[in-house]
């Protein structure tokens, strides 16, 4: 018997005892596929040589020191790395733990911003239905994810309201056209912004490219460009959570390049750090430390690892393979045929709904019907099943439920390590 809390308290899940590159193995020493690197975490594969290394360098000098009187190498290094060349005014970087974490993070820092700069009465945020930004309750608040929210509602913060996401293979009306489908969206963001009082509202979040709710969907062209103008128009923030989406993912480091807009704050986690340690964090806008530095001069939201030696050194490494290793363009190539791949072998299959994606990160819809979108029943639980039907042949992936304005969908997630072959 597991004294450990697993996510199911029915079944112990087995044991990952080593991984090498592309692979994972337990107990029988099968090797399995990393074929989702977790959920979208272990982009560099597992047990990369310069990782580990620079972890043990960094343990052999310094593990721990507290952020209220000292800062790190690797931490001040890392934040150069990620915004001393300021892509889309980002200027400046914090770290934590996770993602949840970050969002967190970036949700306060918001707040904050508004009381320094003078405006108060800023005390809302509307985010999307079909988004999830963590488990912590501020984030889970933030996510429209019902499944995750449902048994911890009464907790949830009434600061946030949600708007409908970008999601046109369900949304989309047949008598429209895309264009009119993201200035339907893009109105009813407008009206949440009246409704609230637009001089109350902090900020407009979304994933650039959504993830684990009925996840890969990336937004039409035009959408985040009027979201933009809406936030701009009146003066609140974009925050955007790349957690799952970033740190090359997508194709460009950041998801947002490919949409010709930046965020005030960015969310990061996940590729971050590829899972050698636990690290997310937000990066941000000059114009946002500006206001801070101005006020009070101090962000009022530290933790005890903010900014951890060990987790910023691993982070730090993994940032130089991906460059080194020129592991953006893989992802790219390697994409392009995940892509032609998954058409090819289930674009006709009756079970599948829709295949969508960016860089390497691709979802496949099941659905019962595809004529009508009609999903399987809940208590089949599909994804479950999916995820162990791979696992015996030899494959981890990320299979999901959700729920979106009460219609619950499946999905299995597809987005193995940057280093992948075509052959794998
Ligand atoms: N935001 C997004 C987009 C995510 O996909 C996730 C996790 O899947 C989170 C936030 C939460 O990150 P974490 O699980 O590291 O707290």
């Amino acid at each position: 018997m597991s004294h450990l809390v697993h996510r199911s308290l029915r079944q112990d899940p087995p044991l990952a005892l080593r991984g090498e590159g592309m692979l994972l193995y337990g107990q029988d020493d099968r090797p399995i596929i990393d074929g989702s690197g977790g959920a979208a975490v272990a982009c560099l594969g597992h047990g990369h040589p310069k990782v580990i290394a620079a972890i043990k360098d960094q343990l052999d000098r310094l593990a721990y020191a507290h952020t209220a009187l000292f800062s790190c190498e690797s931490a001040e290094r890392l934040a150069e790395v990620m915004v001393g060349h300021a892509p889309g005014g980002l200027t400046h970087a914090y770290f934590c733990s996770s993602g949840s974490e970050g969002n967190e993070a970036a949700l306060k820092m918001a707040r904050q911003y508004f009381l320094e700069i003078g405006q108060p009465q800023r005390t809302r945020f509307i985010a999307r239905r079909q988004s999830y930004h963590g488990n912590t309750l501020g984030a889970l608040s933030a996510s429209g994810n019902a499944m995750r929210r449902a048994p911890y509602q009464p907790l949830l913060s009434p600061a946030f309201s949600h708007v409908s996401p970008c999601y046109a293979y369900r949304d989309r009306r047949d008598d429209e056209s895309e264009a009119q489908y993201v200035a339907r969206l893009l109105a009813e963001l407008e009206a949440e912004f009246q409704r609230l009082g637009p001089d109350t509202v902090i900020a407009f979040v979304a994933e650039t490219v959504v993830g684990a709710t009925l996840g890969c969907v990336a937004a039409l062209p035009g959408y985040f460009e009027g979201a933009r103008a809406i936030c701009d128009r009146h003066g609140a923030l974009l925050i955007l959570d790349e957690v799952m989406s970033g740190m090359g993912r997508c194709g460009t480091l950041h998801a947002w390049e490919q949409e010709g807009i930046g965020p005030d704050i960015q969310v990061v986690a996940k590729g971050l750090g590829g899972g050698y340690q636990p690290i997310g964090g937000i990066l941000v806008h000059g114009r946002v430390i500006e206001g801070l530095s101005a006020g009070s001069g101090a962000f009022m939201h530290g933790h005890t690892y903010q900014a951890h030696p060990v987790a910023c050194a691993a982070a730090l490494a993994v940032q130089a393979v991906m460059a080194e290793e020129g592991l953006l363009e893989n992802v790219r190539a390697m994409g392009a045929l995940l892509e032609r791949r998954l058409v090819e072998r289930l674009g006709n299959h009756r079970h599948v709904g829709d295949i969508r994606g960016r860089g390497l990160f691709w979802a496949v819809e099941l659905v019962r019907d595809r004529a009508t979108k009609q999903v399987f029943d809940p208590a089949l639980k599909l994804n479950d099943r999916v995820k162990w039907e791979a696992y015996d042949r030899g494959l981890a992936c990320y299979p999901m439920g959700g729920t979106i304005d009460g219609r619950q969908g499946d999905h299995v997630i597809l987005a193995p390590p940057y280093i992948v072959t075509a052959e794998q």
